[in-house]
């Protein structure tokens, strides 16, 4: 398929803001496709070559997309440098600089998009000493016969700014409409996205086998299952409430999640984002095959630092030593980690999703020879609000940042955060302070020592019904000067030059953010307001909610994507449980 089709559907997706017209243009897209370029076409809608388990990154610097782009048009560094720095966006310069291009070219030959996934692929995979040059021809040979609008896009994928806020639902609901006749079909593409974790995967099987192919996805070792979340509950009656007797509750351990594929002695492990952490934990690659007895499964477990002398917890920041590239044996011996299992997902050639917890629970057990450092994750059926308590009690004091409250009948719901599983924790006791995880879209310049970084942040929910970000608050207390710094050196390179159309913001920061990172902050309260778009309408007609007093904790949530931030309904719950006690407002 020529890639001028495709450029033609970026360039009317980047000119909407509106998630019905992406998905008509998605549609049309995906009909007008050839089958065997439809898993292709969509790791390029998202910017991506493979996906993000797999770790294909393009890495391309901007340096070297400029040479190229020199080689390509005739026209010196210097030129496309001070164009880049006019439009803010290479790919935006790029589609000038190619309208100037000196160079004429005798024969354009039309570049398909089979053409341009290869070659990016090829780059993604050059290593080593002569890798630069080498990239730096590959993209000079596809410029060469791109017209501007296509170069300009190619040069967005190749240094990760490709970005039009489609969201992944977005590319599921479009995928049901053109492959399977109906979007009320998105049920049964985002079941096999959420065993596959491969989008791409996934809409090649039903464009050629509609919604029989999307029944294929099962699980398998080394392809991550997207994970089960929980929701908040606020204390343990409003659990007994919610759940009745006789649920199953385990301690909530403040680690990192880990999901361990095994078969034999090969051993992968994902993160909570599922990007391959493997290289992170080579002591549990080691021992597993050990640890577990079986042939093959897929387990989940919380991975949390300890004391090496006296075994007891240490607070999640430890594990940060953990993401070293180099050295990692010295941060494995010094920072040694207790793995603790919470889930079975597979064992031994079948899918344990679908069976109730109980018997995943007694799966687990069996599955799992216990040692000083390995075990299953504590656990208890509780009868009644007050066993909870004490059963939090004895949590607490055991390092735990809570409780997971779990349905004993509920099978595993994977990609889902639901009310099959709740979460307790001691701070949510706590009214005022309750902490939530908000994204951050928006950036307002400091003054005095903070000139030239970001001293106030514009944060957001995520309202789940509509796929947005809805904003909640500006916070500017709770900042060292080098915390700051290291925000600015994250959020920087998130800048776009739009306000991504997911945001839905009626303030005007000075500079947006891609949605993406996540940060915790806690607030005195929350309030109606008529400015934050949070729950707009939900409380009070023409108000949103908003946080009063925001503080930034400190902590940023690297493991979470921003569709796992605070939702809207989370922020309602939370104000309308507030009105009912009288010291909280
Ligand atoms: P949080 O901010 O509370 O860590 P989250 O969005 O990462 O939340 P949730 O599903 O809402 O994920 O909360 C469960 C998280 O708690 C898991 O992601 C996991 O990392 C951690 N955890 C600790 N102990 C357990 C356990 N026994 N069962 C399940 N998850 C556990």
């Amino acid at each position: 398929m020529e890639f001028s089709v495709l450029a033609d559907a970026f360039e009317r997706m980047e000119s909407t803001t509106k998630r019905n017209e992406l998905t008509q243009i998605l549609i049309a897209l995906f009909e007008q496709m050839p089958r065997d370029v439809v898993a292709r076409a969509v790791y390029l809608l998202q910017g991506k070559i493979r996906p993000d388990f797999e770790g294909v990154e393009l890495g391309v610097a901007e340096k070297l997309a400029i040479r190229a782009l020199s080689k390509s048009s005739g026209v010196p560094t210097r030129r496309i440098e001070d164009q880049y720095r006019k439009d803010g966006d290479l790919g935006r310069a790029s589609i000038d600089i190619m309208g100037q291009k000196t160079q004429t070219t005798f024969f354009v030959q039309d570049i398909t998009v089979e053409r341009v996934y290869e070659t990016l692929f090829k780059i993604a995979r050059l290593e080593g000493a002569r890798s630069q040059d080498m990239k730096s021809r590959y993209i000079s040979s596809l410029l060469n016969d791109a017209r501007p609008a296509e170069a300009g896009y190619i040069l967005k994928i190749l240094l990760g700014t490709l970005r039009f806020g489609i969201a992944e639902n977005t590319i599921m609901d479009a995928l049901a409409a053109a492959f399977t006749g109906d979007k009320a079909n998105r049920g049964a593409v985002e079941r096999a996205y959420n065993v596959s974790s491969d989008l791409g995967a996934v809409a090649e099987a039903i464009a050629a086998d509609g919604l029989e192919g999307a029944g294929r996805f099962k699980a398998e070792p080394f392809r991550p299952i997207r994970p089960m979340l929980a929701e908040r509950v606020k204390s343990e009656e409003d659990a007994i409430s919610k759940m009745g007797a006789g649920l199953a509750a385990e301690y909530k351990l403040d680690g990192e999640r880990v999901q361990v594929h095994m078969s034999g002695k090969r051993v992968e492990i994902f993160s909570r984002r599922l990007e391959n952490i493997t290289a992170h934990y080579p002591d549990i690659v080691e021992r597993l095959p050990q640890d577990v007895s079986a042939d093959e499964a897929i387990l989940e477990a919380e991975a949390v630092a300890v004391n090496e002398k006296t075994g007891e917890f240490l607070p999640f920041q430890e594990l940060m030593h953990r993401r070293r590239k180099h050295k990692i044996e010295k941060a494995v011996s010094e920072y040694p980690v207790a793995v603790n299992f919470f889930d079975i997902l597979y064992l031994d050639g079948k899918s344990c999703l679908e069976a109730p917890y109980t018997e995943r629970r007694a799966m687990l057990e069996d599955a799992v020879t216990e040692g000083e450092r390995v075990r299953c994750v504590v656990m208890a059926t509780i009868a009644s609000a007050q066993e909870m308590s004490e059963f939090m009690e004895n949590a607490i004091n055991a390092g735990s940042e809570g409780l997971m409250l779990k349905m004993p009948d509920a099978a595993y719901l994977a990609g889902a955060r639901g009310s099959n599983w709740l979460k307790l924790k001691k701070e949510y006791r706590n009214e005022l302070g309750d902490s939530l995880d908000l994204v951050v879209v928006g950036g307002f310049f400091g003054k005095g020592r903070r000139t030239g970084i970001y001293g106030t942040l514009l944060l957001a929910a995520y309202d789940d019904q509509l796929d947005t970000f809805p904003s909640v608050c500006k916070v500017g207390t709770g900042f060292t000067d080098e915390e700051l710094d290291r925000l600015y050196q994250i959020l920087h390179p998130k800048v776009t030059i739009r306000r991504n159309p997911r945001i839905d913001s009626t303030m005007e920061a000075e500079v947006w953010f891609e949605p993406e990172l996540v940060i915790e902050t806690v607030a005195s309260e929350i309030t109606l307001s008529p400015v934050h778009r949070a729950a707009w309408d939900a409380v009070r007609k023409d108000a949103g909610l908003a946080l009063r007093f925001p503080k930034y904790t400190g902590r940023t949530r690297d493991e979470k994507p921003p569709e796992s931030a605070s939702t809207t309904r989370e922020i309602v719950s939370l104000y309308r449980s507030q009105k009912k006690t009288p010291h909280a407002g």
